[in-house]
């Protein structure tokens, strides 16, 4: 076995874009990594080579400039991208959710407009439902929108816009009352809103004011920010779709192959980990010998590198569902799940095969036990995956006694 993580079936094409991005990965983002992360720096430079090799619309239909590739290549290159940083991931992530749901379900002007420059890197997205009240619960979203004429008028506050300051087009998620009584499910009075911004922070559009940058313990260099609407007006061809009401179907579709790209980025990390773990125990020698002799440490590389294997096959399997066009809630729900629980066993084992050193910045591994937490709470929690998984399950299997 050359290396861990190996995915059987690919296309040509497939590989080769793998490998470019990996080779990107190797040369542009590892060596660069920890020092822009511990500066809290947008990696610009990473950004722009991405642009280059047409990342940004690697799932956007040819059509619209993009490479129309499948969510497994999209989700291999995102384990790559985050093997190196996973901020780098992060970046690309809500853009990518936000094509998606103009894919799905734009209007043909909607993808006419977005979709190109999207593909191009030219426009890049943010989505956002959680506010600072909610984040689990979407149904308890308060932020809404009033009709005036052909315009909606926004209000309200979200919280934590990855690429909220980066971003030119947020995909946001609020209560609409237009053909919606007192009285409707929550679930069927949501819309979602594109809204155009320019990117920075301060008031970015009348009505608009992207406050600074929130500070994190770790996933930094890309920006998490909130969100202001005062008054904010939006044209009502910017209704994702044109047609109110519509709007928390339309952002769980988008969350669902999110989640598989969130497996992703844990299997990405988790392998980095075991690559620095591999290294660093043979290298360091304790009682004459090196670290990975003692049985041990080899167990723990054992379990390791089977749980990196594990997480892989799960992912590839939920991406591969999705592709063929069937529901994959559950196992994508079940893909994050084990991907974002095993990246933190993996990284915390990492840590602990470089003793008092993991503790130290000059190594990478300090970096990733800060990166990995994130994982367990982005798209949804744990407690989130598990009662998804639930439910299906007990669907599945009803008892018919
Ligand atoms: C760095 C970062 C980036 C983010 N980026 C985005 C973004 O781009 N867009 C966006 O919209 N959001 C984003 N989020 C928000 C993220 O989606 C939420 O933090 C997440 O969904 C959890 O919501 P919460 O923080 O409100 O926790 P809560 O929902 O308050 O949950 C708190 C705890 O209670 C548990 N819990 C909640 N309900 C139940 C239940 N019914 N049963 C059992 N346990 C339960 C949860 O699992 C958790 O352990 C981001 C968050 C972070 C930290």
């Amino acid at each position: 076995m050359a290396r861990l993580a190996q995915t059987a079936g690919l296309t040509d094409v497939q590989q080769e874009i793998l490998s470019t991005v990996r080779d990107f990965v190797d040369k542009e983002i590892i060596p660069v990594a920890t020092e822009l992360e511990h500066r809290d720096e947008y990696p610009q430079a990473i950004v722009d080579g991405l642009k280059e090799l047409g990342l940004f619309g690697l799932m956007i239909p040819e059509e619209y400039g993009g490479l129309g590739e499948s969510l497994l290549t999209y989700a291999l290159c995102v384990e790559e991208i985050a093997r190196g940083w996973m901020s780098v991931s992060g970046i690309i992530n809500t853009h990518f959710i936000v094509a998606y749901m103009l894919k799905q379900h734009g209007t043909q002007e909607q993808k006419d407009h977005f979709l190109p420059r999207m593909a191009a890197g030219e426009i890049r997205g943010a989505f956002s439902m959680s506010e600072p009240g909610l984040g689990s619960d979407v149904s308890a979203i308060t932020s809404k929108a009033v009709r005036d004429g052909d315009e909606y008028v926004l209000t309200g506050q979200k919280m934590w816009l990855t690429n909220g300051g980066t971003s030119s087009l947020v995909a946001v998620l609020v209560r609409s009352d237009e053909g919606h009584p007192e009285g409707t499910a929550p679930h069927r009075s949501m819309t979602t809103f594109l809204v155009e911004k320019e990117p920075g922070f301060g008031e970015v559009r009348p009505g608009l004011t992207i406050p600074g940058k929130i500070e994190k313990m770790g996933y930094k260099g890309v920006d998490t920010t909130e969100l202001i609407m005062d008054g904010l007006r939006v044209p009502a061809d910017r209704v994702l779709g044109g047609v109110t009401g519509r709007g928390f179907y339309q952002m769980m579709d988008g969350v669902e192959v999110g989640r598989v790209n969130v497996a992703a980025r844990g299997c990405g990390v988790a392998q980095r980990a075991f690559e620095l773990g591999v290294r660093y125990a043979q290298q360091r020698h304790t009682f004459g010998k090196p670290i990975a002799q003692h049985q041990a440490i080899q167990f723990k590389l054992a379990e390791m590198a089977t749980k990196v294997e594990a997480a892989h096959a799960m992912m590839v399997n939920a991406a591969r569902k999705k592709d063929s066009g069937e529901r994959n809630d559950l196992e994508a729900g079940m893909a994050k799940y084990l991907a974002s629980e095993y990246c933190k066993e993996v990284v915390e084992d990492a840590f602990r095969i470089h003793g008092g050193y993991g503790f130290s910045k000059e190594y990478e591994i300090e970096r990733l036990y800060r990166e990995a937490p994130m994982l367990l709470i982005g798209e949804g929690t744990a407690e989130i995956q598990k009662m998804i998984i639930g439910r299906r399950l007990l669907e599945e299997y009803r008892f018919q006694g």
